[in-house]
């Protein structure tokens, strides 16, 4: 049942969900006065419980649960092997937290055009390898799966890494693989605005153990330590300890709490119903909005796999697709246009600030300058004329699973009739 707590902010799905079972676990975790997810069995810990259930569900081998979709990011690079002054490509519409969990490691983002599907351009990926290139970071934006077949192609033959940044994507599918399995890793947000949430969250799944062990060092400055302290045993068998020892590095702490972990838990036991009925939704939008003269839907590298929590339509340019949105919005349908150059909308690399810009909290420069490997580009607002294109031209719609059937009626009807009056 699903509990309205008034004044908070939701961009509906997961949130809207948060009830009796979220609450229950809650308080499950708290009054077993222990937040901490280690010195516990994987049954007694819901973090661990979590990353079970997203392993089954997904088919991956390897699940760890982090703090946030960043740290995901960030620990899947260390898993992957970046390191100071590699390139990694991104794309020019994400997120700025995709682009800044690799410069994080020191690491440069090497911003790639995204194509119709507003995900990243596997001709273009190609384009901008250099021999400093060690990573792929494709990003399944609004829910919508990248061409994938052709980005893990490019990376088999250049030889590169690729870690899929899953945070606007949890439960979508690639030909029938889970997102993040594709590539070498993938990493998700439980953030509030995501399809589900715990407040803040994430998680990295993999098939590989050693990009998994990697991620795991580096999420936890002391993870051996709990691992071997662990009732379970975790580490019990004294040889695995004495490799896990000669294997550890440095790491932060992006440690996932038993709160957040019970939250996801319940959260990703509703996912699946969530998109079941968003993906229902797409599906009728889509068809309608397939009638509109001069309008084009957003091209997809697989309709079956997709969230359905967006859509975007495309008109022929910027000027047409403000008067087509406001004529649409006249008829009471709500959508709009995302491309400004006055509102700094940090999912686009236009306004992503402190990149353009080179920023460093760092007195030598590091990593732009006074590392072992300078950067070697420049960045500017000019650079992904194909990105602003594709996203000036856009109409975007948001969809949440709670669009009751006579709400949706009443938008396919007002598309008929904007449809009628364009032509
Ligand atoms: C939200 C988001 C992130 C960052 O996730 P956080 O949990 O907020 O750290 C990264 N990439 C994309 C595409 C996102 O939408």
């Amino acid at each position: 049942m699903a509990v309205t707590f008034s004044g908070h902010v939701s961009a509906g799905l997961g949130p809207e969900e948060i009830g009796d079972e979220e609450i229950a676990a809650v308080t499950a975790v708290l009054k077993s006065k222990n937040l901490f997810r280690f010195f516990k069995s994987r049954e007694e810990s819901y973090v661990a419980r979590l990353e079970d259930l997203f392993a089954e569900k997904a088919g991956a081998a390897h699940v760890l649960a982090v703090n946030s979709g960043t740290s995901a990011l960030i620990s899947g690079l260390v898993g992957i092997g970046v390191s100071q002054g590699d390139e990694v490509l991104v794309p020019a519409y994400t997120y700025i937290a995709t682009a800044a969990a690799v410069l994080a490691l020191g690491a440069f983002p090497v911003v790639v055009e995204i194509d119709g599907s507003l995900t990243m351009d596997p001709v273009d990926a190609e384009r901008k390898i250099t021999p400093r290139t060690k990573a792929i970071v494709p990003v399944h934006m609004r829910g919508v799966p990248c061409n994938m077949e052709a980005i893990v192609d490019l990376a088999r033959r250049r030889r590169l890494k690729v870690l899929e940044d899953c945070a606007q994507a949890n439960g979508g599918s690639y030909r029938g693989t889970a997102l993040g399995l594709l590539g070498d890793a993938g990493a998700y947000s439980f953030q509030h605005f995501k399809i589900i949430t715990s407040g803040e969250g994430g998680l990295l799944v993999t098939n590989r153990k050693e990009i998994h062990d990697r991620a795991a060092i580096y999420h936890d400055s002391a993870y051996t330590f709990w691992m071997e302290k662990n009732i379970e045993g975790e580490l019990s068998d004294p040889e695995e300890i004495a490799r896990w020892k000669q294997a550890c590095f440095l790491g932060e702490n992006y440690r996932q709490s038993e709160v957040h972990g019970a939250i996801g838990y319940e959260q990703l036991k509703k996912r699946d119903a969530i998109l079941a009925r968003t993906r229902a939704i797409k599906k009728k939008l889509r068809a309608a909005c397939e009638a509109l003269p001069g309008i084009t839907p957003e091209a997809t590298h697989d309709a079956e796999g997709d969230c359905g929590i967006s859509l975007a339509l495309f008109t022929e340019s910027e000027e047409r697709t403000k008067e087509v949105a406001t004529i649409l919005k006249a008829e009471g349908i709500r959508c709009g246009t995302r491309f400004s150059r006055h509102v700094p909308d940090r999912h686009l690399f236009y306004h992503w600030d402190y990149i353009m810009e080179k920023r460093t909290l760092h007195r030598n420069g590091f990593p732009w300058t006074g590392g072992a490997r300078p950067c070697q580009m420049e960045y500017s607002k000019e650079m992904c004329p194909q990105t602003l294109d594709w996203m000036s031209r856009g109409i975007f719609f948001s969809i949440g699973h709670l669009m009751s059937d006579r709400y949706l009626d009443e938008v396919c009807r007002g598309i008929e009739k904007v449809g009628k009056a364009l032509s």
